[in-house]
């Protein structure tokens, strides 16, 4: 028996098949192969692994095995493929294709500029869940209570892929909880098509148009942390949990929400100093209950992370 397709995940090879332009700082990059077929989204937040070229230039090689990250973190860096974390935006495993939407924020780090001047046919490897795998759900924080009746959406960037999926997957439902989006965007043609129904009030926070001290990357979605109109239910009845601190500069944060409460629930992810400080404010501050927020470090400004 093949020993890999019982792996919750495993290892796709795929090119890119084209690359659409979303706005001035995002792109979508639809990836191609026959193994997509293979592939498996479980949740609008679904996060994925992406190898791009090593430093050498070679194409990434990662062997199918279940033990290929140890191989990996043997390999010397110079010959390794970097690795970069993503998001599923929408997976066709029928056609075959899949389609990642990237921040193009220059040739600072090897995904951003991979995805910048990849053309058709280029070649990476995925790690991604499997279709064949039938197990524990894996790789995603996006796991409202049924029946929620109140959401709120943070977002940079990095993380308006996972959270548009959340807001299409909320547009299907019968009854659509009262949600606020609050969406930190470089440009205002960065603003991409969300569905929209009544009791959802979507903010489009754009840097750009802000006041000199706003436009540190994060700072619209601590303001938006700060005026968000929170429900009763959103509160802790207890004192504010000592949270330990967290050393953003060698950790992702990294809270799951964790209820079964349908009185609120929330999902905020983007730069790690804003989001460290979006968890001292929702919860130290503001006393929201802890466990009934995801809190998530995409990426750390000015540091390199796989
Ligand atoms: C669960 C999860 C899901 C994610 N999903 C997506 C997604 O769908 N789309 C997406 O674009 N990103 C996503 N990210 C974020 C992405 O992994 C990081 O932005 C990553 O650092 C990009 O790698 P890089 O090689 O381009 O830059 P790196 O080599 O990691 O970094 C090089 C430099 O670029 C800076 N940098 C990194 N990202 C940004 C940015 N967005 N804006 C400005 N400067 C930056 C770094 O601070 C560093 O100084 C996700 C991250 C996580 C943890």
């Amino acid at each position: 028996m093949d020993a890999r397709v019982e792996t919750p995940y495993r290892i796709f090879d795929v090119t890119l098949g084209r690359r659409t332009i979303l706005s001035p700082n995002m792109a979508r990059l639809t990836f191609v192969g026959p193994q997509v077929r293979q592939m498996a989204t479980l949740a609008p937040d679904q996060r994925i692994k992406i190898f791009f070229p090593s430093p050498n230039g070679l194409p990434p090689a990662i062997p199918h095995r279940a033990d290929w990250y140890d191989l990996y973190k043997s390999t010397p860096v110079k010959d390794r493929a970097p690795m970069r974390t993503y998001t599923i935006r929408y997976l066709r495993a029928d056609e075959c294709e899949v389609d990642i939407d990237f921040v193009l924020h220059g040739d600072n780090g090897p995904a951003s500029r991979w995805a910048g001047a990849a053309n058709p046919g280029d070649p990476v490897q995925i790690s991604a869940p499997n279709r064949a795998h039938h197990g524990g759900n894996q790789g995603y924080e996006w796991k409202p209570p049924a029946g929620v009746r109140n959401v709120l959406l943070i977002a940079d960037l990095t993380a308006v892929p996972a959270a548009i999926g959340v807001l299409e997957e909320l547009a299907g439902l019968s009854a659509p909880p009262v949600t606020q989006a609050f969406f930190e965007i470089p440009e205002p043609d960065d603003r991409l098509p969300v569905p929209v129904w009544e009791g959802l009030s979507l903010h489009w926070m754009v840097q750009l148009e802000a006041a000199a001290e706003h436009r540190a990357y994060g700072a619209l979605m601590i303001d938006a942390a700060a005026r968000a109109n929170l429900p009763q239910g959103a509160f802790s009845t207890e004192a504010p949990p000592d949270l330990p601190e967290i050393d953003v500069d060698t950790v992702l944060p990294w809270d799951r929400a964790d209820t079964k409460s349908d009185s609120f629930y929330g999902w905020v992810a983007g730069e790690s100093d804003a989001v460290r400080r979006i968890r001292n404010l929702l919860v130290k501050e503001r006393g929201v209950e802890r466990t009934l927020v995801n809190l998530m470090g995409y990426w750390r400004h000015g540091r390199v992370r796989d």
